[in-house]
């Protein structure tokens, strides 16, 4: 039995069953035995350790090309200096030093960026220091630096807590953590009548079946309005990729991953990664409502292939040859649909003054009104 779920077994059969979100929030961000507190989740494969792999961590092409994309939109928007580029949940930092990379072919633009992290890790933290030393690290986006901002978050949304609601008439019972002997299982609280907040309830699809599960994430709503207000704020642009769906769902997206496989999210707290998928209607709706303008939600596949994945896989390989193969590996997972190609979304939501922005042509409309 892992420390943590000792701990929470003790504190149920205390003080009865924890909402979903709180027993996540805890298993990953427990200060001592929280998942990203003290694990390093990134790896290639079982045999390599590791729990997942990101797309930063598959392949440099995909900073590279998210580099190109912020250098042309900054020089767009009328170069601002200085401005600040900021990351949410930068992982190993690999995203930003291929994204620094990729920018130094414009010497302005790197004269002009701070580099602003928002991690709470520590043990990440140091991992990012290596790659980007010049950044500055934040615990949350409140203390992002007044001045026009340029966004990004790669598999950051995924990682906050959601909280299970199942519907039994018109009442909906939030889904709970309790304890059975030495194990922990689901099961429905007592009825409440509306949980949602107005943005998730625009959001939701209708009708809903009985006994439907609907995911809530005040996290999640709470750190996009955080983002959202202060572009509105300050000017620039968020870029959000992540796992989830483009139109409005419902249904239970809780997992977890231990060594690349799917394991029981209750069994081993503090020891698997626990997501869950990402309500990308929901995040363009809070943008629009904050006076925000949002492209229209893009698979990650069309997003690459839009700005230039297959030209630049085709430079690498006549940069090295002998990894040609791997390139076309690295290509294919990145973007083919049966890869993460139609698995992760793109999003990305501007403040009203910023010129187009490139790459959407092909995405999902969701003027959900605001
Ligand atoms: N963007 C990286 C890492 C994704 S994993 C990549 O693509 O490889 C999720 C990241 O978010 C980790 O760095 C984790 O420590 C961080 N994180 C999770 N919850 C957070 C929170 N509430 N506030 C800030 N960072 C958080």
């Amino acid at each position: 039995m892992t420390p943590l779920k000792k701990i929470l077994l003790d504190e149920i059969k205390a003080n009865g069953p924890m909402r979903l979100e709180d027993y996540m929030q805890r298993a990953l961000a427990d200060p001592t035995h929280g998942y990203y507190m003290q694990r390093q989740p990134f790896g290639e494969s079982s045999q390599h350790g590791g729990d997942f792999i990101t797309a930063p961590e598959v392949s440099q092409m995909f900073g590279e090309l998210l580099g190109a994309w912020l250098a042309d939109l900054w020089q767009r928007m009328g170069a601002p200096a200085p401005f600040c580029l900021a990351e949410l949940g930068p992982g190993r930092g690999t995203l930003m030093a291929d994204i620094l990379r990729a920018a130094r072919v414009l010497p302005d633009f790197i004269a002009a960026m701070q580099v602003h992290f928002v991690e709470t890790s520590p043990h990440l933290r140091a991992a990012q220091k290596q790659l980007v030393p010049h950044a500055v690290w934040h615990d949350t986006l409140n203390d992002l630096p007044d001045m026009p901002t340029l966004l990004i978050a790669n598999e950051f949304f995924d990682a906050l807590p959601v909280q299970q609601y199942r519907k039994d008439g018109d009442s909906w019972r939030p889904i709970e953590v309790t304890a059975e002997g030495d194990s922990l299982v689901l099961s429905a609280g007592d009825k409440q009548a509306t949980p949602f907040s107005d943005a998730l309830t625009a959001c939701l699809p209708a009708p809903l079946n009985e006994a439907v599960i609907v995911e809530s994430a005040a996290a999640v709503e709470h750190a996009m309005q955080n983002v959202t207000e202060h572009i509105a704020k300050y000017g620039g642009s968020a870029l959000i990729i992540d796992y989830g769906h483009t139109e409005p769902a419902s249904g239970d997206s809780f997992q977890a991953l231990r060594g690349h496989a799917p394991v029981d999210p209750l069994a081993e707290p503090g020891l698997a990664d626990l997501t869950a998928h990402v309500n990308f209607p929901l995040l363009a709706h809070i943008a629009q409502r904050a006076g925000l303008v949002a492209a229209p939600i893009i698979e990650q596949g069309l997003f690459l292939e839009a700005l230039g994945l297959s030209l630049r896989a085709q430079q690498l390989k006549e940069i090295s040859p002998e990894r040609t193969a791997d390139i076309e590996s690295e290509r294919h997972r990145l973007a083919a649909p049966q890869e993460m190609g139609a698995l992760f979304k793109v999003l990305a939501v501007a403040h009203e003054d910023m010129p187009p922005l490139a790459g959407f042509e092909s995405g999902f409309e969701t003027d959900l009104g605001s």
